[in-house]
């Protein structure tokens, strides 16, 4: 029985391959609108149908948009709302506001009419009224409590501050049922209250890609980058005995980069790609380039100390100038790669900013390495500094 069923598989094989035709469904179609209409719509799988991608990423068509383009899309997300489509509705508004930077205030409108808080990010750019109604909410609807207090922390506005501040100097009745106390929602949209009940950024807004270099590119003009990747250095990890990454490796003084704010010539950001996968790892760095492991880092009992088997090997990747959007990286789930400098972590998990081990105060976000884009693996290596201090974390997640 196994033979004849490996037999009647491999059939199967040879008949798809011969029998498979190119679809292409962008044929014919000029209109960037309705372009992205159908990249977003999902397909029914049919092994006999090989399915032409289009030329261009749904990305960079988002980047070309005009403005009454953007308000067709925004239209087409709300009648898929109306149409019970929130799946589709969503991935459009998210690109709309990550990719495209719009204000989807009908798209909030509706989301809102229809009791949908999540995605939180969506609600960003909510105005007054809808800011209102939320918090109004948020004291009485104790089953929808964790998606309004997260729209509340992304709209951040002074009205919110103020509350939010409120709520951590006289926790109100609700926050016991929480876990964790309100104002720590803060920091899913990137941000904290200081002592003063001031916001905190923990990100640059300023933001720009890492991207991977095409074939053929010199160790020489890899030198000259302002930012180059993932770098194995000689440095070795002290738990499992492998040879350290430098994740990120800055020229300071370059204009590009200028926002990181900075002194000194060079800032290198390494970690142990392996240990770094079970907790924090933090680093003592130095504005010449130089690092050293820190004297904060702590074993984890569960790390197993062994030597990897195999070293990792990663495309070669380095910055864009292209200046993107503070939010473009910020969603994982829109699968465009992420790796970046500056702008808004692309959590996979929940919100992890370090704590800096010497001063306690909330390590800022630099940057972040998207692995699917290095290496065809999983996961996002992210990275923070405290500039006072001169220590570096990065952590890691994963689906
Ligand atoms: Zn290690
Ligand atoms: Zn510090």
């Amino acid at each position: 029985m196994p033979c004849r069923q490996k037999k009647l598989v491999l059939e199967e094989k040879a008949y798809i391959e011969k029998n498979r035709i190119d679809v292409n469904r962008y044929a014919g179609v000029t209109d960037p609108v309705e372009v992205l209409k159908i990249m977003h719509t999902p397909r029914k799988y049919n092994p006999l149908e090989n399915d032409l991608p289009y030329h261009t990423r749904a990305q960079v068509l988002y980047h070309q948009l005009t403005e009454p383009e953007f308000e067709r899309l925004e239209t087409y997300a709300i009648t898929l709302i109306d149409n019970g489509d929130f799946d589709l509705a969503e991935t459009i508004l998210l690109s709309l506001v990550c990719f495209a930077n719009s204000r989807i205030e009908r798209g909030i409108e509706t989301l809102f009419r229809k009791g949908r808080y999540n995605p939180s990010i969506l609600y960003k750019d909510a105005g007054p009224a809808i800011r209102d109604e939320l918090i109004h909410q948020v004291n009485c609807d104790s089953d929808n409590r964790n998606l309004l207090l997260l729209a509340l922390a992304w709209i951040g506005d002074e009205e919110v501050i103020r509350l939010f501040t409120k709520w951590r100097d006289d926790p109100p009745p609700w926050a016991s049922k929480l876990y964790v106390s309100p104002e720590n929602y803060t920091y899913e949209a990137g941000w904290e209250l200081d002592q003063y009940g001031r916001k905190r950024l923990l990100f640059h807004s300023k933001s720009y890609h890492i991207e991977v270099c095409g074939e053929g590119i010199g160790e020489s003009e890899l030198a000259r980058s302002v930012v180059v990747a993932l770098q194995t250095d000689d440095q070795e990890c002290p738990w499992c005995k492998s040879r350290l990454t430098v994740l990120l490796d800055f020229k300071l003084q370059d204009p590009l980069i200028k926002f990181i704010n900075l002194p000194g010539e060079q800032l290198r950001i390494a970690a142990c790609v392996h240990c770094n996968c079970y907790g924090t790892v933090f680093m003592k760095v130095e504005l010449d380039g130089s690092y050293s492991w820190s004297e904060y880092n702590s074993l984890p009992d569960f790390l197993q100390e062994r030597v990897p088997d195999e070293e990792s090997i990663w495309r070669t990747m380095r910055l864009s100038e292209r200046l993107m959007g503070t939010f473009e990286g910020a969603c994982w789930t829109l699968e465009a790669p992420v790796s970046q400098i500056g702008g808004h972590p692309a959590w996979i998990q929940d919100a992890e900013y370090p704590t800096c081990p010497c001063c306690s105060e909330t390590m800022m976000f630099i940057g972040q390495i998207d692995m699917e884009q290095a290496a065809d693996s999983e996961g996002i290596f992210y990275t923070f500094l405290c500039g006072s201090c001169l220590i570096s974390a990065v952590n890691y997640q994963q689906t």
